[in-house]
Order: C-alpha cells, then structure tokens, then sequence
C-alpha cells in the first residue's frame, strides 16, 4: 500500500519568523524529544516500543532468508566436507578470493575432496556466486557476519574455520531449493 504523501510548501521569500530559524529550531527539538521520551518509555517498560533499532547485541535481528553472510562449506554427518573440489565457486569469485586444493579419494564413494579450501575473507563480497555455482550445495552462504579481525592473515578463513553442519544450515538450503527449483531440477534429470 503507496505512505501517505506529504507535500512540502517551498516559498521562496521567507517570512520574519522562518529567517529567524529560532522557532524552526524550537519545533525541530519538540519532535526529537518527543521521540526519545516515547522510546525511552517504550525501553523502560518494554511497552509500545517503537524505536527502529535492536539493543544490540543483546538484542539480533532475524535476517530475511535471502539474506546473504559469510560463505561456509557444508559439513556432512561423519564431519567431512560435502565439495568434491570441481572448482567452480573459484571459478564464479569475481574477487579472486577462494583457494582449493584438490586431493583424490580411492574407495570412498567420492573421488574428489578438497585438502585445502581457502577463502580470504577480507576480500569476500558476499556476492553469493559461489553458492549460485557449486552443483552439490557444497558451500552456501550462511548467516554470519561478525568476521572481524585485527590482522589479513586472521581473515584468511581455512577449511576447518568454514565447515559448519549441515544440520544448521537448514534453512538456507530450503530457501535455495525453493529458489532455484533444485528439486525439480534433479526429478526431470532422474526422469
Ligand atoms: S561470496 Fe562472492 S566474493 Fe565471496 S567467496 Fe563467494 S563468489 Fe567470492
Ligand atoms: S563448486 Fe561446490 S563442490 Fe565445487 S569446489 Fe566449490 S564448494 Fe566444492
């Protein structure tokens, strides 16, 4: 539904009152503490809040589905990665920021896992293209974003820093699933 339009009167010859600024001012100061003691009540008594910011961090908000945070890799059930290093998401990174290295598996169901799996977080954009790339949901982004560090090289994330279980990451592989018809996608494959 369209707010309400608010029409702005603009004239060009100021009256004496407004060339004076002082009750412009005044009412300027009346509406901002009109709002703080409405939100310091709403604080104090935890009724009829109406501030638009969270007390945080005791406070979070919950991000929207499609929100996008640092990428992680997917950590199966017996704790190893669910990549089989095919190397698309280092492909798809616009920054350059993700480092693999492939290493090769006999009798393990797969053949490819990643001995190393890099990703420079200082220079990650949270774009998404490598989840958007990876074909097995291998890595996808998460809702972290409290990545700071003091130094680059703490912002060089390895593969142990990045997987994070499966289990937790539910909800974004549901919202991916929905997004790309990833279900559907893989019945018509199997048709
Ligand atoms: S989110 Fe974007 S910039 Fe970051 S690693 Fe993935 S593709 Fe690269
Ligand atoms: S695209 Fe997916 S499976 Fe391929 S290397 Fe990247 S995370 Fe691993």
């Amino acid at each position: 539904m369209p707010g309400k339009v608010v029409v702005v009167r603009r004239q060009e010859k100021l009256g004496l009152l407004e060339r004076l600024y002082v009750p412009m001012i005044a009412k300027g100061l009346a509406v901002t503490a009109r709002h703080f003691f409405r939100n310091l009540r709403g604080f104090v008594t935890g009724r009829n809040r109406t501030d638009f910011v969270v007390q945080y961090p005791e406070e979070r908000v919950d991000f929207a589905d499609a929100f996008r945070g640092m990428p992680v890799l997917v950590q199966l059930e017996n704790g190893q990665p669910k990549c089989v290093a095919c190397g698309l998401c280092e492909f798809a990174c616009p920054t350059d920021c993700i480092s693999i290295v492939p290493g090769e598996l006999e009798g393990a169901g797969i053949e490819r896992f990643p001995e190393a799996f890099d990703i420079d977080m200082s220079r990650c954009m949270f774009c998404g293209l490598c989840e958007e790339a990876c074909p097995e949901e291998a890595i996808v982004m998460s809702r972290e974003v409290e990545i700071a560090g003091y130094t680059r090289e703490s912002m060089c994330f390895d593969k142990e820093r990045l997987l994070v279980p499966e289990t937790l990451l539910e909800r974004r592989l549901a919202f991916l699933r929905s997004e790309y018809d990833r279900d559907d996608a893989a019945a018509e494959g199997a048709a």
